[in-house]
């Protein structure tokens, strides 16, 4: 078989450094990665082993199928490695044995995912602080209080809407929410800032970072340099180089003319 002339490289020692840098920025605590969409497109159980090499011991993904892939593979390159797989999209009807035989954490999300999961399992608990996605709405916490002290949560998390505009008053809104609703919950820690969040300052870290986009390369501060290293090089070689003069229809429906 020819090579390819067309080829992908993935750098598993940027991925690995890339995660270093992020870990360092943490103010306190500690730094997990997120590897959901299958690591961004770089492949999750790479990109984990690359990130649990340099460190890494909690990892979060979208959804079940994933964590259990991510599982499987884990534990047959780092066998002695116990990480917590962590699942954004939480606890869906039927789930909760594979999550128990797995080992995985599902974040609750909704008042109805707490009621189907066993209050003495361990689960991460999410709150909406202003982004109006996914996590408990202010009102249903309050309410619930009295049972979520009762369960078994390692870790409380929300979700910035606007960390890559540092100017925007919503992100100091967001961050006071959510020092709230932890004080509600003593001995809970807790998680807010992703990729951009990091870079919104210290107030914003509390225990745990969770960037994804960032260990990737991507620009975690859009208009500044980009302080992330690359992780991946596309390289094919140019087959055709042509000159057109001016007005010239190119390609298909010819939906471009040569301005000049
Ligand atoms: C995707 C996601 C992250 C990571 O976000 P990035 O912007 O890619 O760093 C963290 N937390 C939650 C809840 C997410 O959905």
């Amino acid at each position: 078989m020819p090579t390819p002339a067309t080829l992908l490289t993935i750098d598993r020692s940027a991925l690995a450094a890339n995660w270093r840098f992020l870990a360092g920025q943490a103010a306190h605590g500690h730094c997990a990665a997120v590897v959901k969409a299958d690591g961004y497109g770089l492949g999750a159980v790479e990109a984990a082993s690359a990130f649990l090499a340099a460190g890494c011991t909690r990892f979060f993904v979208a959804h079940l199928a994933e964590a259990i892939i991510l599982r499987a593979g884990l534990t047959e390159r780092f066998p002695q490695a116990k990480p917590s797989i962590g699942v954004l999209n939480g606890l869906l009807p039927g789930e909760q044995a594979e999550f128990l035989a797995h080992d995985l954490l599902p974040v609750l999300n909704t008042p109805q995912q707490i009621a189907d999961w066993q209050p003495e399992h361990p689960a991460i608990l999410q709150i909406d602080t202003g982004m109006s996605r996914v996590g408990l709405e202010a009102m249903e916490f309050d309410a619930l209080l009295p049972d979520l002290r009762r369960r078994n949560f390692g870790l409380l998390i929300s979700h910035f809407a606007r960390a890559d505009e540092p100017q925007e008053p919503l992100n100091r809104l967001q961050i006071d929410r959510f020092s709230a609703a932890m004080q509600q919950l003593p001995g809970v820690p807790g998680s807010l800032a992703a990729s951009s969040g990091i870079f919104l300052g210290p107030d914003a870290h509390f225990d745990l970072l969770r960037p994804g986009y960032a260990l990737y390369g991507g620009n975690p501060v859009p208009g500044k340099p980009n302080p992330m290293q690359r992780t991946v090089t596309l390289t094919t070689p140019i087959i055709q180089v042509r000159d057109v003069e001016a007005g010239r229809p190119v390609g298909y429906g010819s939906r471009w003319h040569a301005p000049a």
